[in-house]
C-alpha cells in the first residue's frame, strides 16, 4: 500500500499544499506547531474519515473557511486510486473514489489503510479501559467496515439511552421506549463483542512475538479480552451473544433506572494486558510499558497485512525520540517493509539510518529538506 501524492486545501493550517511521497520512508521535520501532526492526521482521514484527535469535524477546516479538501493518489491491491474527501464546517463529509461518490466513508478503508503510532500511544497500557477501547475500535473500523457501522449505531443508541435515564424525572414518557433501545444496543453490542474477541486473539498472538523480540529477554506479553460477564464465550454466534446480553440487561434494568446510567454493555470492555504474568497497568516498568505499546501497534500492522496482503502505511508521529535505542532500532528495521511517514522536530540519531526523503514543515507549508 502506497500513498504517492497528497493534496490539502483549507485543511487545518494548510491553505494549499501538494506533496509527492516516495515508496519507502519520508521524514517530515519541523519545529513545534508547524503542521506535522496535521499532515499525518489528513493521511489517516483517508482510511475512512475519522480523526483520532478532532473533537468536532469542523475543527479540521482551516479557521475562517467553509470546507477543507483532501485528495490523494494511492496504489493499493495492484491498482491506482484517486481518493477525495470534502469536509464541510457542518454537515456530511463527502468522499469519492476515482471520481465516483461513495455512500459510506467506510468504503475508503477497503482501499487505503494506515497505522498511526504517536506519543499518546505510549500510555495505551497505563491508561484506563477507554484508551484500549479506542485502540480496538480504530483498528477494527479499518479492518471491517461492518464493525464501523455497528459501532456508530451502538454509540448513538448509548447516548440516547443515557439521556433518557438521566432525564427520567423531567421526561417520564420516554421510559416507554427504553426496552427498544436496550434491545437494539444488544443487537449491535453482540456484533462488536464478537469482532473484538476475534481481533484480540490475533492481537495477542502477534504482540506476544514482538514483545519477546524487542525486549531481548523473552518477556511474556499476554492480552485477554474482557467484556460483559454474562457473555460466556465472546467468540460464540452473534445470536448467542445477543441472548446472553439480553438476559444480563434484564437483571440490570432496575439498577440502571436507580443509578440513571447504562451500567452494562461493550462500552465498558477492556483488554487485560499482562507482562510476565503481572498486570501491565499496575506493575510494568516504563520500558515494558513502551515495548508493549510498540508491540500492540506493530501487531495491528501485521494483522492488516495478513488481511489484505500488503503492509498499511505506517505513520510515526514524533515517537522515535521517546524510545531508547533498542526500540528505535526495531522500529526502523520493521518499517522497511512498507511505506512509512515519520515526523520529528530534528532529524537526528537513528533516523539518519533510515534511507528516506526529507521534507521541512514550516507554517503550514512543506518543502524538500536535506
Ligand atoms: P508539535 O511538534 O508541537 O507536535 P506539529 O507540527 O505537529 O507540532 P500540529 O499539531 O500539526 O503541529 O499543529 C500546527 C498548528 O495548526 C497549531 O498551531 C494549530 O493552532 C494549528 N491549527 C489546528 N487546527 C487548525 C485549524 N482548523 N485552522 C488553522 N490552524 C489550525
Ligand atoms: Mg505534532
Amino acid at each position: 500500500m502506497q500513498l504517492n501524492r497528497l493534496s490539502l486545501s483549507n485543511y487545518r493550517n494548510y491553505k494549499s499544499q501538494s506533496l509527492e511521497l516516495p515508496a519507502g520512508a519520508a521524514i517530515l521535520a519541523g519545529e513545534n506547531a508547524q503542521g506535522k501532526t496535521n499532515l499525518l492526521e489528513s493521511v489517516f482521514l483517508l482510511t475512512g474519515g475519522r480523526s483520532w484527535r478532532a473533537a468536532r469535524r469542523g475543527d479540521l477546516v482551516a479557521f475562517g473557511q467553509e470546507k477543507a479538501r483532501i485528495e490523494a493518489d494511492v496504489f493499493s491491491r495492484g491498482r491506482e486510486f484517486h481518493l477525495e474527501l470534502e469536509l464541510p464546517q457542518s454537515g456530511r463529509m463527502q468522499c469519492a473514489v476515482n471520481g465516483i461518490k461513495q455512500k459510506r466513508q467506510g468504503e475508503l478503508a477497503e482501499i487505503f489503510r494506515c497505522v498511526l503510532f504517536s506519543p499518546e500511544d505510549l500510555y495505551l497500557i497505563r491508561e484506563g479501559p477507554a484508551a484500549r477501547r479506542r485502540f480496538l475500535d480504530a483498528a477494527l473500523c479499518q479492518l471491517r467496515p461492518r464493525y464501523g457501522l455497528a459501532l456508530a449505531e451502538y454509540t448513538k443508541l448509548l447516548e440516547h439511552k443515557s439521556k433518557i435515564l438521566r432525564t427520567q424525572e423531567e421526561n417520564p414518557s420516554m421510559l416507554a421506549v427504553l426496552p427498544d433501545f436496550t434491545l437494539r444496543m444488544n443487537q449491535y453490542g453482540a456484533i462488536l463483542i464478537r469482532y473484538r474477541a476475534f481481533y484480540a486473539r490475533r492481537l495477542a498472538e502477534e504482540a506476544a512475538k514482538i514483545q519477546q523480540a524487542v525486549s531481548g529477554c523473552g518477556e511474556r506479553l499476554e492480552i485477554r479480552y474482557r467484556t460483559v460477564s454474562a457473555v460466556q464465550d465472546p467468540e460464540a454466534s452473534e445470536q448467542q451473544i445477543f441472548e446472553w446480553l439480553s438476559e444480563h440487561a434484564k437483571s440490570h434494568e432496575k439498577a440502571e433506572l436507580q443509578s440513571r446510567q447504562c451500567l452494562t454493555g461493550p462500552h465498558k470492555d477492556d483488554l487485560e494486558i499482562t507482562v510476565n504474568g503481572a498486570a501491565a497497568r499496575g506493575f510494568a516498568s516504563q520500558g515494558q510499558t513502551r515495548t508493549a505499546a510498540l508491540a500492540l501497534k506493530f501487531a495491528e500492522r501485521e494483522i492488516l497485512k495478513d488481511d489484505c496482503g500488503e503492509y498499511p502505511v505506517m505513520l510515526l508521529d514524533d515517537v522515535l525520540s521517546e524510545l531508547d535505542s533498542r526500540r528505535q532500532e526495531y522500529l526502523i528495521q520493521q518499517t522497511q517493509g512498507g511505506q512509512v511517514i515519520v515526523t520529528c522536530c530534528e532529524r537526528e540519531g537513528r533516523l539518519r539510518q533510515l534511507k528516506a526523503a526529507s521534507f521541512l514543515v514550516e507554517k503550514g507549508a512543506i518543502r524538500p529538506g536535506n
